[in-house]
């Protein structure tokens, strides 16, 4: 029988590369490519991933072999340091350090200085000469330890040390003479034994088991479970352990210890930044009890580690291509490496850095673009605070507390505490803050309405969350800083008399979570002058190939979606033009018209309105690098009727008021016929009932009508600029051929009049909305007499789940989302992995989609596809929608930058997939 060697548990940093992440974790594998590279890295051994997972299924036991390998491995790095674990003359100090796949806060801390004992720390006042190190570097050891692996409550050695330092009136850890420290050390053992119940280990191999299993036993502590639950990171991955040689940051003036990235990750800006003490060890930067010093200064203090330390950021760079997040360490004058990783940034940040690293060689553009997150791309153009405005409102004392910044931008306005209120006084022009101490779908109205909102309970998930996300508003989370008092209409801030009542201004931070009294004024983000970003969307546009459309009403829409860089509108919607207040009463005159004569009477006097919407949209979509007029599909009425009628049982009390009261009955009359006609059209599921294509099959004169604005307006914009709007009509809600073609006919024939009558043609196509499964099922059918298919998707999503969306997203669709309790089971089960509505569902709708085009390719190859949902806005739906082969997305104007990013990483993300 062949004897089976046992698995490698064990990498010396020497044997590892950045390429083992998975098995090594972030940071082992990031010392191992440093060591690789040559850079001074302390030597030292990681324990596998895989050591961690074993280590579970076995009951927690080590695996077989790998204390051995870990012990081996040591004996490796004695020979690499010159010194010996546990040697009383020379000993080795190492320093067991967790690290995962993926960094994650809330996992073990890091034990410095282990393999110290009684003995040892006298081998190491030989070694240095230095009592006061030694001592100090022990009590450290003795404090971490008992912490981390022991589980001692770490404020009694705290107290105990600031005890010390009173009494010998040091002011920081670093004047503590050698004499104190002894004792202090004494005392440490003590406090350790006392809360351990067990005698402190000093035999150092089971300092080192111990620490070792601390690490294994971090992964799936509570900390380390719910961080992973937020960030979606697999439970199974477990974690590496690096044991490494110490290096002595506290052996005075001239060593010290630093954290720096080799950009500025707030800025992007190219330079070194981060901070390092003096004489200080592992986390007294980051601990807060001294004050660290910029880097810069480091040059000053000791030049020659700046300026290696300098090319050394430089190398790591060039070597990683991208900016580096480092941890140092200075020994003596000497530097040394102890960590490297890819640098957390901001928004802003990354599209500089990303864009300046294209220009330096380093990268190339589609890396640039595969590295950039549409989202975060965004949060750029949201408006944000005036910077020195905010830092002013903080030394104002303005400040008031921090939640969760679930919702990305800022918001100033009045506070406001229910929905109702915020909706009276939103469409009143007051800009508002809806503050609630949760949001629910009942308050979506005064959510719509206001500039931003602040909830004291609930986290990024919250509905408050998830619904300001959507509508694109900032939004503070979980502020449990305040205390919300609904029927009160006030705020209290926790731990201080503030009070902020209705009407109070104050100012939420989407990006930071913070929260102020009184209005920050905002600055609008100007487009044209973010250069970087322009620059890297241009080479996004290079390399897409999915066109990027915009949904805009409005020529200010249309404008600002130009601006963003859309080659045309998706969707323009006309509902909305006949909502405006002068309009609703004609608008309602010609719903409620008894006679034909009656409705087209309302119809003539509505016409010169709609045409002058399309006039304002045609002229403002025109390309400004070439001077031509883009395409803008113009969509025929779509609501049900109702909708532009005052609400029924508003009108019932209104009557029975009225009735009651004996007033004039010439008012009762007319308000008794209106209740009559809004009662005629009331519909049980208005979603699917007289509405789109429906609408103009049984009222003709209304599409007839806007028909003849759009193309009356096409018409006047070519005569007055000489150029050629591309005008597309869109017909809503086919579900059957017969529809499309009975409308297109009716329409053609307007167009012809209309063309005639001009004495000069412009290029106009009708077409439809795929939103229903039938239309889906029949593409083939609807393409042949459609010019062009454009998705609707949202209505699609709602036809094919069979979702009411305005009632599944509050009432069961977000638990779906987010797990419902099973009885029975001991976790959450998820029903849907995301919102459909928000991220197109491939399976079930974007089949749909992908058969509709296809049949639709093969019964018309002229026929033009596109998607105008909001799915055309979400870079996951629209890497779905390059793979189908759409012709193009339309989004709101916003996030139209978005696309043309996701656009072009779907493109390369294919021609990745195809090679
Ligand atoms: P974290 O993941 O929390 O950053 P690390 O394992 O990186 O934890 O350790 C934290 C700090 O401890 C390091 O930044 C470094 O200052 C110090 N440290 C870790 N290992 C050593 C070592 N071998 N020699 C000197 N200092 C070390
Ligand atoms: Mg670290
Ligand atoms: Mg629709």
């Amino acid at each position: 029988m062949v004897k089976q060697s046992p698995r490698k548990w064990v990498y010396l940093f020497t044997e590892g590369s950045a390429s083992m992440r998975d098995l090594l974790g972030g940071k082992g594998a990031g010392v191992a490519e440093m060591t690789k590279a040559g850079l001074p890295v302390p030597p030292g051994f990681t324990i596998t991933t895989e050591a961690c997972n074993a280590y579970y299924e076995a009951g927690k036991q080590f695996p077989p072999g790998m204390w051995e390998q870990a012990l081996a491995a040591l004996r490796i790095v004695e020979q690499q340091t010159g010194k010996t674990f546990g040697d009383r003359h020379n000993p080795l100090l190492v320093s067991v350090r967790s690290g995962a796949k993926f960094s994650m806060p809330g996992m073990m801390d890091t034990v410095l200085n282990l393999g110290l004992n009684d003995e040892t720390v006298q081998g190491l006042v030989e070694q240095t000469g230095d009592e006061r190190f030694a001592y100090d570097a022990y009590r450290r050891f003795i404090q971490m330890f008992s912490k981390i692996v022991l589980d001692a409550d770490p404020r009694e050695f705290e107290q105990k040390l600031d005890e010390y330092k009173e009494r010998t009136g040091a002011s920081s850890d670093a004047e503590l003479p050698a004499s104190a420290l002894k004792e202090l050390v004494a005392e440490f053992k003590q406090i350790a034994e006392r809360q351990s119940g067990q005698p402190f280990p000093t035999d150092v191999y089971e300092q080192l088991k111990r620490a070792i299993e601390a690490v294994f036993a971090s992964w799936n502590n509570k900390r380390a479970i719910d961080y992973r639950n937020f960030n979606k990171i697999p439970h199974n991955l477990g974690t590496a352990v690096n044991v490494q040689s110490m290096v002595f940051g506290n052996m005075g003036n001239d060593s010290g210890t630093g954290v720096a990235f080799t950009r500025n990750p707030s800025t992007g800006e190219k330079e070194l930044y981060g901070e390092y003490l003096l004489n200080a060890q592992g986390e007294d930067v980051v601990a807060g009890i001294r004050t660290p010093s910029k880097i810069s200064r480091l040059k000053e203090e000791l030049p020659q580690v700046y300026e290696q330390f300098q090319e050394i950021a430089r190398r790591l760079e060039r070597h990683y291509r991208d900016m580096q997040d480092m941890e140092f360490t200075v020994e003596r004058g000497r530097l040394y490496m102890l960590q490297t990783r890819s640098g957390k940034r901001s928004a802003r940040a990354a599209v500089k850095i990303a864009v300046d690293m294209v220009e330096e060689g380093l990268i190339s553009e589609e890396e640039a673009i595969r590295r950039s997150d549409p989202t975060q791309i965004y949060q750029l153009l949201l408006p944000r605070f005036d910077e020195e405005a905010k830092a002013r409102a903080h030394k104002e004392g303005r400040f008031l507390a921090r939640g969760l910044n679930a919702s990305p931008g800022a918001a100033a306005g009045k506070a406001v505490f229910d929905a109702d209120r915020a909706e009276e006084l939103g469409k009143a022009g007051v800009p508002v803050v809806l503050v609630r101490p949760e949001t629910s779908p009942d308050d979506v109205h005064g959510m719509l309405v206001s500039k931003g909102i602040l909830t004291a309970r609930g986290g990024a998930t919250s509905h408050a969350a998830v619904v300001a996300r959507g509508l694109g508003l900032p939004c503070v989370a979980g502020c449990e800083g305040i205390r919300v008092y609904e029927e009160e209409k006030l705020f209290r801030v926790v731990g201080s008399d503030v009070v902020i009542r209705e009407g109070d201004e104050i100012s939420i931070d989407g990006d930071t979570g913070e929260v102020f009294a009184g209005v920050i004024p905002t600055v609008e983000p100007d487009f044209e002058k973010e250069t970087e970003l322009q620059k890297l969307l241009s080479w996004a546009d290079r390399i897409r190939k999915l066109g990027v459309w915009a949904n805009a009403d409005y020529p200010r829409d249309a404008q600002r979606a130009v601006t963003f860089g859309a080659e045309g509108i998706g969707l323009c919607r006309t509902e909305h033009m006949f909502m405006e207040q002068e309009r609703l009463p004609i608008v309602q005159k010609m719903i409620l018209a008894k006679t034909p004569e009656e409705r087209q009477a309302a119809l003539d006097q509505l016409l010169p309105f709609q045409r002058s919407d399309f006039i304002g949209i045609f002229e403002t979509m025109v390309n400004p690098r070439t001077g031509e007029c883009y395409p803008v599909v113009i969509r025929l009425i779509d609501p049900p009727l109702h909708e532009f009628l005052p609400n029924y049982e508003e009108l019932l009390v209104e009557v029975t008021r009225l009735e009651a009261t004996g007033a004039d009955p010439e008012a009762l009359k007319e308000k008794k016929a209106l209740l009559d006609a809004v009662a005629a059209m009331r519909e049980m599921n208005p979603m699917l009932g007289l509405r789109g294509c429906r609408l103009g099959l049984l009222f003709p004169e209304i599409t007839i009508m806007q028909t003849r604005a759009i193309l009356e307006a096409a018409l006047e914009v070519a005569q007055k600029t000489g150029k050629k709007p591309q005008v597309k009509i869109m017909i809503p809600l086919v579900g059957h051929v017969n529809e499309l073609r009975e409308v297109r006919r009716q329409l053609e024939a307007v167009a012809k009049e209309v063309t005639a009558e001009a004495g000069s043609a412009v290029e106009y196509k009708f077409g439809t909305m795929i939103e229903l499964p039938r239309a889906a099922l029949t593409a083939d059918q609807i393409a042949t007499v459609a010019d062009f298919f454009s998705f609707g998707t949202n209505d699609l999503t709602q036809t094919t789940f069979g979702f009411s969306r305005d009632d599944a997203e509050g009432k069961f669709l977000m638990k779906y989302v987010d797990g419902l309790d099973a009885p029975g089971l001991p976790e959450k089960v998820k029903i849907l992995p995301v919102n459909p509505f928000q991220t197109i569902d491939r399976d079930g709708v974007g089949q749909l989609v992908r058969m509709a085009a296809e049949k639709g390719r093969a019964a018309n190859p002229q026929i033009e596809l596109g998607i105008c949902g909001e799915h055309g806005g979400d870079p996951s739906s629209i890497e779905f929608f390059h793979e189908v082969g759409l012709d193009y997305v339309s989004c709101s104007p916003f996030r139209v930058p978005v696309a043309r990013l996701a656009a072009a990483q779907a493109a390369l993300s294919k021609s990745e997939k195809d090679k």
